[in-house]
């Protein structure tokens, strides 16, 4: 569920708790955090031991925590999946339950990873930086927010291709960190249908469809995200985008465009919420 804004929110809530802290003590709860991540449980933990944080980076939905090692640099690659918290709590607060990792901070606090579902996997890295990782991450699209990714070149990516938009915004490898609740925000709010043909779009649909990309992500990262359920940010508090939501969670009201009541239907094996109005399918290109 956490998708570019949370995140996003995630990494500008633990960059100030974090920076130039040194993790004192490290405890994996379950293992199953680390499995198949190329690295062993026990060292997993040694590498970490001693180590300070020194950089955060987001890509995608993927968290990037840079550390100075004992024995070098090393990346903690981690991703949140569907229930994943990451935050900093006083070290004597209770452990939540299905808390997988406990880094023990130089300054009486801790560093928790919990996860109820247990999807969310850490990955640990050698080096600064580089191209490795895992493959979702390897194959990440362009990110939205970049100031090299114009509505210009959104169009080249999506000439010709006959994927229904909501399949391509959701597409990680089209373009980064997008889920389904920004999808069909974004969908909304550029006025297209999901099921429409990228290749059906004009030149100013795809300006209109960049320009509330970019929009709704940056709206969402200033409302600190949108929690529907568990997502909270790495001060365990709550996102407020769920209150400027407009079709997300909304089948059955009426539009606040129109007045229209939101539909819901699975497209691109996906449930999707629009307004059958404001976003009706266009007639395919080169249509009589
Ligand atoms: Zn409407």
């Amino acid at each position: 569920m956490p998708e570019l804004p949370e995140v996003e929110t995630v990494r500008l809530t633990l960059a100030p708790q974090l920076l130039g802290r040194r993790i004192r003590d490290l405890a994996v709860l379950h293992p199953d955090v680390v499995a198949g991540t190329g690295v062993a449980t026990d060292d997993f933990r040694a590498r970490l031991v001693g180590a300070e944080f020194s950089a955060l980076r987001r890509r995608g939905k993927y968290l990037i925590i840079g550390l100075r090692a004992p024995e070098g640099p090393l990346r903690l690659v981690l991703h949140l999946r569907m229930t994943g918290r990451l935050v900093v709590v006083p070290a004597a607060e209770e452990v939540p339950k299905h808390t997988h990792l406990r880094f023990v901070l130089d300054d009486g606090r801790e560093l928790r990873f919990t996860d109820p579902r247990r999807f969310g996997r850490a990955c640990l890295l050698p080096g600064a930086g580089g191209r490795d990782g895992p493959r979702g991450l390897r194959e990440l699209g362009p990110e939205p927010l970049a100031a090299g990714f114009s509505a210009a070149e959104l169009g080249r990516r999506m000439a010709g291709r006959k994927v229904r938009l909501k399949a391509l915004l959701l597409d990680q490898r089209f373009v980064a960190g997008v889920g389904n609740i920004y999808a069909d925000e974004t969908l909304f709010r550029a006025g297209l249908h999901p099921a429409q043909r990228a290749c059906d779009l004009d030149e100013t649909d795809v300006r209109r469809l960049h320009r509330q990309l970019r929009r709704v992500l940056r709206q969402a990262i200033g409302q600190g995200g949108t929690t529907i359920r568990d997502y909270v940010d790495g001060r365990g508090r709550r996102g407020e985008f769920a209150l400027a939501l407009q079709v997300y969670g909304r089948e059955g009201e009426a539009c606040g465009g129109c007045g229209t009541m939101i539909e819901r239907a699975v497209i691109a094996g996906r449930s999707t919420r629009f307004c059958p109005r404001c976003q009706a399918l266009k007639a395919p290109n080169g249509a009589p």
